[in-house]
């Protein structure tokens, strides 16, 4: 079984090298290369070699992305808000990394990138490596860097393998190896970054979602962990809703005051 499995894999890997090297152009980054060559199953086209490449170094996308979307920086006037409309792009919750360039107002359109809003060249590169020009890719609108980095920012428990390795496999908050039951963990809890918005500026706020803010807990950490926070979460809600509470009496006793106060000029 496992002979008729190798000679199979074996052939294909031989079709897709042959196929590979046809449509390969002529500039190429090596490491993207190096790394279809050492794959289980090579992949049969220059688009597929780039798109695992990113697949699996979801950290260096993560950093990469980040990165572009410094150059880039947040488009004048923009704030990071919620919204409930799909239309305008505002993303719905403030678990979604915020965006400006996917929300409709700040898009730059086709050639560019929706996460980082830099060009977009050959098979999602984000290098000018064939000198195409200020042009771009006018049919792309994501780095393929930025696509994986979006995976990760939107789905870490997906990424858990890479993560417990960045961390050598041991758990953040008790020091212990980690478990097999062991969980992706936002270390700033993302209704904190959401509350503390005004502190921290675009692309800055990236982080939160990427490897920085990223950490493998065990369950039982985990899970204490999460009590924790959601009784800060209530105990923070209770105290905005008494100071609302608050400035709705005080304003009552102003509007009491001004109406004293015309009473006693007229
Ligand atoms: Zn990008």
């Amino acid at each position: 079984m496992a002979l008729q499995t190798s000679t199979f894999r074996a052939a294909r890997n031989e079709k897709s090298l042959a196929r590979l090297e046809k449509s390969l152009p002529k500039i190429f980054p090596p490491e993207v290369l190096q790394h279809a060559r050492r794959k289980a199953l090579i992949p049969p086209t220059p688009r597929l070699c780039v798109e695992s490449y990113w697949r699996h170094h979801p950290v260096r996308a993560d950093r990469l992305a980040r990165a572009l979307a410094r150059r880039s920086g947040a488009p004048e006037g923009w704030e990071w808000r919620l919204g409930g409309d799909r239309e305008d792009g505002l993303p719905t919750s403030f678990r979604a990394p915020p965006a400006p360039f996917r929300e409709k107002k700040y898009a730059l359109g086709p050639g560019h990138c929706c996460v980082c809003g830099q060009k977009v060249y050959k098979l999602g590169w984000h290098i000018d490596l064939w000198g195409v020009g200020a042009e771009g890719n006018k049919n792309a609108a994501w780095h393929s860097c930025c696509v994986t980095a979006w995976n990760l920012w939107t789905a870490p428990s997906d990424h858990v393998r890479h993560l417990k390795r960045l961390q050598k496999n041991k758990c953040i908050a008790t020091g212990v190896r980690l478990l097999k039951d062991a969980e992706v963990d936002h270390r700033k809890p993302l209704f904190k970054v959401w509350r503390e918005r005004g502190d921290h500026a675009w692309p800055d706020l990236l982080g939160f979602w990427g490897a920085p803010n990223l950490q493998v807990i065990n369950r039982a950490a985990h899970l204490d962990k999460s009590v924790r926070e959601t009784g800060e979460r209530a105990r923070s809600r209770i105290l905005s809703e008494s100071s609302a509470e608050s400035a709705v009496s005080d304003g009552d006793a102003l509007q009491a005051s001004s109406g004293l106060l015309s009473i006693n000029g007229s």
